[in-house]
C-alpha cells in the first residue's frame, strides 16, 4: 500500500495531537499543520481588540478581514511562527487567557468558514499531517488515514498542567481540569462541525503510552492498510 498522502489527527484538548502529529510528520517527511493555532491567533486578535466574545457577527467580520499565516517551527519543540496581519505573534497564543476564550471564537460559523477554507488550501499539496477537531469530519473528509486520539480527562489535565508549568505560567491542576472540561464541552456540542471521530477514524487511546509508543501504533496501522 502506498503511504497515505493526507493524514488527519483529531481529538480533545491535550490528547497529544501536536506532539504525535509532529513526530509522525517528521518520520514521513511530511508537513505538519496544527489548525488550533489558527483559532488561537484569531482569538488573540479578538482579545487585543476587546471584541465581545458573544458577538458572532463581529467575530465573523474579524475572521474575514484578518490575514493569518503559519510557518512550521524551526525545531521540534519550537513554537509556530504565526503571522497575523504581518506580525509574528506565535509566542503569545499559548496561554491561559487564550485557552479560556478560544472555544467561544471557534464555535462561530463565520469564523470556521474562513479558517476551514484556508486549511483546505494549505493541505492541497499533499504529504501533510493536519491536526485539529474536525479535520477528518469536515476539513479533509477524504484524508486517507484518520486518527482520533483519546486519553482520560485526568491524564490530559496532567499533561496540560506540566506544559503550563514548563512555560513558566502559574499552574493550578484543578483550574486546568475545569477549563479542559469546559472547552471539550463547547467543542463537542457546538452546532458547526463539533468535535467527534469521523466514522472511518482509527481510535488510539494514549493513556499509559509515551509518544514513541503512540507513533509506533500509528505506523503499525499504516502497514496494515
Ligand atoms: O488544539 P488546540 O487546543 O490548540 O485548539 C484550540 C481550540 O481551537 C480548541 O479548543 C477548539 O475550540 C478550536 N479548534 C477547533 N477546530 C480545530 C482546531 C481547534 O475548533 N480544527
Amino acid at each position: 500500500m502506498p503511504k497515505p498522502s493526507i493524514i488527519a489527527i483529531d481529538g480533545p484538548v491535550a490528547a497529544g495531537k501536536t506532539t504525535i502529529g509532529r513526530l509522525l510528520a517528521r518520520r514521513l517527511g511530511y508537513r505538519f499543520i496544527d489548525t488550533g493555532v489558527m483559532y488561537r491567533a484569531l482569538t488573540w486578535k479578538a482579545l487585543q481588540l476587546a471584541i465581545h466574545l458573544e458577538d458572532e457577527e463581529e467575530l465573523s467580520r474579524l475572521a474575514a478581514s484578518t490575514n493569518i499565516e503559519i510557518a512550521l517551527p524551526l525545531s521540534d519543540e519550537g513554537c509556530y511562527s504565526v503571522i497575523v496581519d504581518g506580525n509574528d505573534i506565535g509566542s503569545q497564543i499559548q496561554n491561559l487567557e487564550v485557552d479560556s476564550a478560544v472555544s467561544l471564537v471557534a464555535k462561530v460559523a463565520g469564523v470556521r468558514r474562513v479558517l476551514v477554507a484556508e486549511q483546505r488550501r494549505l493541505a492541497e499539496p499533499g504529504e501533510t499531517v493536519m491536526a485539529g477537531r474536525d479535520i477528518g469530519t469536515t476539513v479533509l473528509p477524504r484524508a486517507e488515514l484518520k486518527i482520533y486520539l483519546g486519553a482520560s480527562m485526568q491524564e490530559r489535565a496532567r499533561r496540560r498542567y506540566l506544559e503550563v508549568k514548563e512555560r513558566g505560567e502559574a499552574a493550578n491542576y484543578e483550574a486546568i481540569l475545569t477549563d479542559l472540561i469546559r472547552r471539550d464541552e463547547i467543542d463537542s456540542h457546538r452546532s458547526v462541525s463539533p468535535l467527534k471521530p469521523a466514522p472511518d477514524a482509527r481510535f488510539v487511546d494514549t493513556d499509559g503510552l509515551d509518544p514513541a509508543q503512540v507513533l509506533a501504533r500509528i505506523l503499525g496501522m499504516m502497514e496494515e492498510r
